[in-house]
């Protein structure tokens, strides 16, 4: 059996080690499709699960990597056959089942989507899991009813990768958009991607009021802790705000003021066991509602082994927009 590269994740009595090593096939785990890896891309949860800073990883050795994008070399699925281009967001991989830092992948068909037709692998994963939730979150706004009338939509942790891509989605849809970042020199960035103010994130770190001046119809929340609940208490009557994120904190210290008095809504966004049918829906919008010009100025590139350098900057917020991983 051949052997690959792998980030492979070993854990001793000592902790956890993330090294580039050799990764004999055999040792893949079951599925019915196998995809050569074309590339893959750094999100806040591999961070996590490279330094160990948060229990993601829950199987060892474990590959790490929740998304990639490639090309299927064998299939017993169906739906699925040989040369086809598949995208895969979460379902586990990365934390209970091997990843995506690699150059092969076996998982099971029914978790994989199509590659849309405009999107080369690397497209889709200079979007990957942290723009294909911004595309979630954007959805359940407009489920919601926030219509471009109803004013201006917050985006929190603007700079980073969920951030970039909600910035730019939702002024390419018509939205004025307000964001919120630490990091004050990538003002000119964000009004790139298409922002319309930029707010320095310390006005949103203060105890929360429980109600507050009425700012915007709703967001799309990366950060969560403080933020999110100075967001909740700063929406208009009858808004709502997608909760994605937590790279401020798990917490939520909020009151229930904004809900019972304002009928402000919370919109949970999971990204990793979302349904197939909303996965599809959310790439082909990724392929119409997401300016191809702006994804390309928020992107960077690193290779396989770049990627152990860059996991501890994501989790420090030092990392700007997305980070797309060259596989082979
Ligand atoms: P990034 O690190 O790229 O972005 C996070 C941004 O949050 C930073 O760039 C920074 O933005 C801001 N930030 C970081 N630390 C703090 C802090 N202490 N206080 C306030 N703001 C902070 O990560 P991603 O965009 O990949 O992910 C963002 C979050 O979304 C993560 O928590 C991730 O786990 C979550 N996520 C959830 C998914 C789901 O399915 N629900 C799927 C994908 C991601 P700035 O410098 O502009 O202030």
């Amino acid at each position: 059996m051949a052997k690959f590269k792998a980030i492979v994740i070993e854990k001793s009595d000592a902790g956890q080690k993330a090294a580039l090593a050799d990764f004999d096939e055999k040792d893949l785990m079951d599925g019915d499709v196998t995809v050569r890896v074309e590339h893959s891309t750094l999100n806040y949860k591999d961070g996590l699960a490279l330094t160990g800073k948060a229990p993601v990883v829950r199987r060892f050795p474990m590959i790490p990597g929740v998304d990639f994008a490639g090309t299927v070399e064998a299939s017993s699925h169906p739906d699925w056959k040989v040369g086809d281009k598949a995208i895969l967001n979460g379902w586990g991989t990365g934390e209970t089942h091997l990843g995506a830092y690699a150059e092969k992948a076996r998982v099971k068909g029914d978790w994989l989507v199509r590659l849309p037709a405009s999107m080369s692998t690397r497209d889709a994963m200079a979007i990957g899991t942290a723009g294909y939730t911004a595309m979630l979150a954007t959805m359940a706004l407009q489920r919601h009813g926030l219509t471009l009338d109803r004013g201006p939509l917050v985006v929190t942790g603007a700079a980073g990768g969920v951030g970039s891509v909600a910035v730019a989605i939702l002024a390419e849809l018509g939205y004025q958009v307000a964001a919120v970042t630490g990091r004050p020199q990538e003002a000119d960035y964000l009004k790139g991607l298409g922002a319309g103010e930029i707010i320095d994130r310390k006005e949103l770190a203060g105890p929360p009021k429980p109600l507050a001046k009425e700012r915007w119809a709703g967001g799309i929340d990366a950060v969560g802790s403080t933020t999110l609940a100075n967001v909740l208490s700063m929406t208009r009557y009858g808004g709502a705000v997608a909760a994605c994120g937590l790279a401020g904190g798990m917490d939520l210290p909020t009151s229930v003021a904004p809900f019972i008095l304002r009928g402000v809504c919370l919109l949970g966004i999971d990204s990793v066991m979302a349904p197939i049918k909303l996965r599809r829906e959310a790439w082909k919008r990724l392929e119409t509602d997401l300016d191809r010009q702006k994804l390309a100025a928020m992107t960077t590139e690193i290779g396989l082994s770049g990627v152990l350098e860059a996991a501890p900057r994501i989790v420090a917020g030092q990392v700007r927009g997305r980070v797309v991983v060259k596989i082979g």
